[in-house]
Parts: structure tokens; sequence; C-alpha cells
């Protein structure tokens, strides 16, 4: 993935990005530096703390390594070239998580929906990094609790929006639209209704019990609070969509302050050619066979399949799946910030991590200063580490370091990978 050309302009700061190209090749050798996924490519890469191996391991997710591809493909130096379309598609991932700062900056993760042109926020904190392309591709952004880390960068994504048509929808914790009407409130709105395009805000607070108090604001009527209600989502699940699904927990950090899960489901690709060669045609019947695999149901279950020929064929359910099928578990991301480390909040974490393929979750202070950050409601390296084992995460990306650490990052860093993989 090339990084992309984007449009934002900042002042030059020591480190940053100085021009409107993007990403400045210093801060992404930084980045690289830092061995963390951020604005580069191969964002699902190398250097990402995995409980595998004894050492940093530098190898390919695991969704790059599929059964081999049908007959009659070759490999090139870019892969499988010749691959049917539905057998390459599955090697592609659709999340592509990208931190939006470095480790002792403001936290934040952009995740691009590869394939959508569209891409989710997690937190609002500094995003200058954040080329104006992909800011504009936001239409979904969760907010883990308004301290300014976390919130400052609001003005920069409604100014980009201002004058668009646009649709975006926040997600934060309790007392968020007010949060939000704040910072409406502090512009002067007179001229807005008379944009040629609306842009269009909706913001739901969310209460631990998965109640809400959802609100819109429209620059078309100068962003005034409207159509204020409450409603409901059951089992923390705030948006469910074919392609992914993204749901909450509420932790504590002295406030209420929220984690997020985003997932994609899991994907049945059929290959046509195989399904010829065994003289069945394609249909509508697939649907109900790729259900079927998808519930689990069981080898032996009888399957009606079509025959090229017009007849009809009774084949059991497992050797339709081992001969013209292919499953792909769908990714799973976890972003975990601003928290104290107590046995509920570590259930609530290791809930809704449970299995994830990365989780991103903060480690602002060493291992060995357990009572600063206990007194700070923020976890530790070691305590970060332990929650990624014991959610299974099959990776895990620690960030949000103390700026009184710098200069340890790597400390860090092997403090997280230790507690990893040998959590006591
Ligand atoms: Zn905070
Ligand atoms: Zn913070």
């Amino acid at each position: 993935m090339k990084c992309p050309a984007g449009t934002a302009t900042s002042s030059p700061r020591p480190g940053r990005a100085s021009s409107g190209r993007g990403i400045s090749g210093d801060l992404r050798r930084y980045w690289a530096n830092m061995g963390v996924p951020s604005f580069r490519p191969d964002p699902w890469g190398s250097n990402i703390l995995r409980r595998d191996g004894d050492s940093i391991s530098c190898a390919p997710p695991r969704n790059t390594s599929p059964p081999p591809p049908p007959s009659g493909t070759r490999r090139g130096r870019g892969g499988w070239r010749h691959a049917p379309r539905p057998w390459r598609d599955a090697l592609k991932p659709l999340l592509h998580p990208q931190l939006v700062n470095p480790p002792f900056g403001d936290p934040g993760l952009l995740v691009d929906l590869r394939f959508e042109r569209r891409c989710l926020l997690f937190d609002l904190g500094d995003l200058e990094p954040v080329p104006a392309r992909r800011l504009l591709r936001v239409g979904h952004a969760f907010v883990s609790h308004a301290h300014m880390d976390h919130f400052a960068g609001f003005d920069r994504l409604l100014r980009l929006c201002l004058g668009r048509e646009k649709a975006l929808h926040l997600f934060g914790p309790p007392g968020f639209v007010d949060n939000v009407a704040g910072k409406f409130a502090a512009y002067t709105w007179n001229l807005a209704p008379g944009y040629a395009a609306d842009f269009a805000v909706t913001a739901t607070a969310l209460e631990e019990d998965g109640s809400a108090l959802t609100a819109a604001f429209h620059s078309r009527r100068r962003f005034v609070r409207e159509g204020e209600r409450r409603i409901r989502f059951e089992d923390g699940v705030l948006v469910r969509e074919e392609a992914l699904t993204v749901r909450y927990a509420t932790l504590d950090h002295g406030i209420p302050s929220l984690a997020y899960r985003v997932e994609e489901p899991a994907h049945v690709n059929v290959f046509k050619d195989r399904l010829e060669a065994m003289g069945l045609a394609v249909g509508p019947w697939l649907r109900a066979l790729k259900r079927a695999v998808l519930r689990g149901d069981p080898d032996d279950r009888p399957v009606a399949a079509p025959g090229r020929d017009g007849t009809e064929t009774v084949l059991p359910l497992g050797r339709l799946r081992a001969e013209a099928l292919l499953v792909t578990a769908g990714q799973a991301i976890a972003y975990v910030v601003d928290t104290a480390f107590t046995p509920q909040t570590a259930a609530r974490i290791a809930d809704l991590a449970r299995g994830v393929d990365v989780l991103f979750i903060e480690s602002p202070f060493r291992a060995a200063d357990t009572e600063l950050a206990a007194l700070k409601r923020h976890l530790t390296t070691g305590q970060a580490g332990r929650l990624a084992a014991m959610a299974g995460a099959k990776r895990v990306v620690p960030f949000h370091f103390s700026p009184r650490y710098q200069g340890q990052e790597e400390e860090m860093r092997r403090e997280v990978e230790t507690a990893f993989r040998h959590p006591m």
C-alpha cells in the first residue's frame, strides 16, 4: 500500500510531517523504529508483538497462509498470479488498522476498510498526521472519553467536513452529546445555512447498560442540537453491517472510558471451477450452502445440489466444504485506552478482545510503577501484556506511553512482550 498524498497542511514541527504531502520520510522511519504499525506500508506486517515464538516475529498474518491454490495457478513475484478471484480476495484483509501517532503522541487508530473507500476512526486526538483524503472517508468515529488527548482533534475533522454533503456518526461515553454540543457552541455559524451542502453529525452517548442518548447537528441549521432521544444497543453492538460489527465495553478511568472491538464475519468462498469439475452448477443453492457452513452444520448433513445436466445430486456437506469451498476467518481488532487495572476492567477487556488478531492497548507506565499507574487510572506495560494474554490476542501493539519515559520505548515494549508471552 502506498502512503497516500493528502492535502493536510500544518506548520512545521520537529518530528512532524511538514508539508501537505502526508507523512514525511523521517516520521515514517521513526515509526518503523518504534516497531508499531502506523502510517506506513503494510500495517499488518512485521514488528508487531506476537505470542507464538521466542523473539519478535516477522511472520505474515495468518490469513496469508491459506490452503494450496487450485490447479492452474502459479506463483509470481507478487504472489499467486492466476488464482481465481474469490481465492485472491480471501488473501486480502478488509480491515487495515494504523496508529495515528507514534506511541508517545496522542492515541488514535484509523481502520481503513479496504475495498469500501471508507475508514473508521478510534479517538479524535491529534489528527494532523492523517491525510485529509483519509479523514474525509471517516463515517464513524468512536471516542473513548473526552480528555483532550482523545478529543481535541474534533475541530480538524469538523473543519475538513464543513461545506460537504456528509454524515458523520460519533460515539462516546456518558455526557458525550454535551461534549459535541460544546464544540459546536464554540463557533459562530451564521453563514452555515448558506452552504450548498449539509454536514450532518449524529452524536451518541453510551451508558454502561447499553442505553444511550443520541442527538443530531446539521450545518444547514447552524448545528443546533435536535432530535434528541434515548435508544438502546443490545449486547454492546453499535454497528452491525454485512461487512463488519463494532461493539464497546465500559472501563474505569475515574470516569467511564470506552473500549471498542471491530470485526468482520467469516467469509465462504466458492471455487466455481471445482464445482464444475464435480459436475455441479452454480446458482442460488450456494447461498444456503454458505449459510450452513457458517452455522457450523455437521459434515454428514445431506445437501441437494443441482447438476450441470439438470439433474439433482445429494452430497454430504463435508465433501462440498473440502473440495469446493474456502472458509476464511474474519479479522478482529480491539482498541483499549485509558483504564485502571481492576478485576472488573480486566474481565471486560479480556471479554471484548477475546481472540482478536491485534489488540491495540495503552501502556503508559513502566511495569514497576504500578502504584503510580493505579493513581492515574492507567495501565502499566506489564498489565497490558497480561491482558493481551488473558484475551488470547494473537498480537499486541502497545501505545500511549507516558512522556516521563521518553527514550525508554524499547524497554517498555520489552516489558509488554515479556508479560504477553509469560503471563503469571
Ligand atoms: Zn484520559
Ligand atoms: Zn489518554
